[in-house]
């Protein structure tokens, strides 16, 4: 008799959390079955005067269907939540709801979401990785943390070579470092492999420059080394020639200007003749017509020692380009922190 009572209820409970159709008539059901006047409270109160056989299973039971009844109607009220705007009311939720349920049109178009996409600095750090791929080089990745060793020692960095300095380097403890330049990476590389090498590596680089529209302290670079028998400073011009006729287009110049870095000889940085004012002169080539874009040379034998090759059987080349000035050169970006500022009206031109 009882028994029958609890499985007609739990029926019932089913059938009228199916019919709700806001939270407020949940809260209603709630109430009717579990509430201090409710269904399931009568019942409790009559289990005491069954006879005793009966007793403790009816109590169980009745136990059972108390938590089935509080989980069904827990469900009930997620599901409604879930599909509810975050925004409704509790006054809302009726109108809201009946809305919903009677005229959902399956013929509308979806709400368009706007699309995000890839960071300018990002899309040209992919261009030059899939330029110098098809010329055969690989791409190799190495830490942003890094120690003075491979930052300084083994690229031929003289102990009081200014850019050592606190000023030019941000040190960590205990002899680390941000990397100031990616050519780290060359050594790595060199260390874990032989002869013959093609690789680039891309990354962020770290200097305690004043912040202007030139310059940040973190920075994209781009390294490139090349070691094989016989790699000569034609093969450098060739690798580089290629790489602006490509990324810049087919008119560009380059010129080759002497210079020093520790880990090359001889050491050159490279020009190409200004993309914006088509070498005729304007602000961002100082009205000379070329604008400096990286530096090159042939890799230090003292460079070779360091990593275990012999510099009589192999000779090399080394790049180092900056990431965000080609990017700036190619659209005519007159002021680095943009890149950086995260404004959507800039990055969403690109
Ligand atoms: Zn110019």
């Amino acid at each position: 008799m009882m028994q029958e009572r609890l499985v007609a209820l739990q029926s019932q409970v089913k059938e009228d959390l199916a019919k709700a159709e806001t939270l407020n008539e949940i809260e209603d059901i709630r109430v009717r079955y579990l509430g201090r006047k409710g269904a399931i409270k009568d019942i409790m109160k009559a289990i005491p005067g069954l006879p005793p056989e009966e007793k403790s299973i009816m109590g169980k039971m009745a136990n059972k269907l108390k938590l089935d009844i509080t989980g069904e109607i827990e469900a009930a009220e997620k599901r409604f939540s879930a599909s509810l705007p975050p925004s409704s009311d509790k006054q809302g939720l009726k109108s809201n709801a009946q809305e919903t349920k009677g005229t959902f049109d399956l013929s509308l178009p979806g709400k368009r979401r706007p699309y995000g996409h890839i960071h300018p600095i990002t899309q040209t750090i992919n261009e030059i990785k899939s330029i110098f791929s098809k010329l055969g080089f690989s791409v190799e990745y190495g830490p942003e943390v890094e120690q003075e060793y491979y930052n300084f020692d083994a690229l031929n960095v003289p102990q009081d070579h200014p850019s050592r300095e606190d000023f030019d380097t941000f040190y960590l403890d205990n002899k680390l470092l941000l990397r100031s330049q990616t050519s780290t990476v060359q050594i790595r590389t060199m260390k874990k492999r032989k002869p013959p090498i093609r690789m680039i590596a891309p990354g962020k680089v770290y200097r305690p420059d004043t912040v202007d529209a030139r310059h940040a302290s973190m920075f994209h670079q781009i390294e490139g080394l090349m070691v094989e028998e016989g790699v000569s400073f034609r093969d450098l011009k060739f690798a580089l020639t290629s790489f602006s006729k490509i990324y810049f287009g087919e008119d560009i110049k380059m010129r080759f200007r002497p210079s020093f870095f520790p880990f090359t000889e001889p050491s050159a940085e490279v020009d190409i003749s200004c993309s914006i004012c088509s070498a005729r002169g304007c602000s961002v080539c100082s009205h000379s017509g070329w604008v400096e874009v990286l530096g090159a040379g042939m890799v230090d034998p003292n460079v070779f020692e360091a990593v275990g090759y012999d510099p009589e059987k192999y000779t090399g080349f080394a790049f180092g380009l900056g990431v965000e000035r080609l990017t700036m050169l190619r659209y005519g970006i007159d002021d680095i922190r943009l890149f950086f500022e995260n404004d959507l009206r800039f990055l969403s031109q690109f």
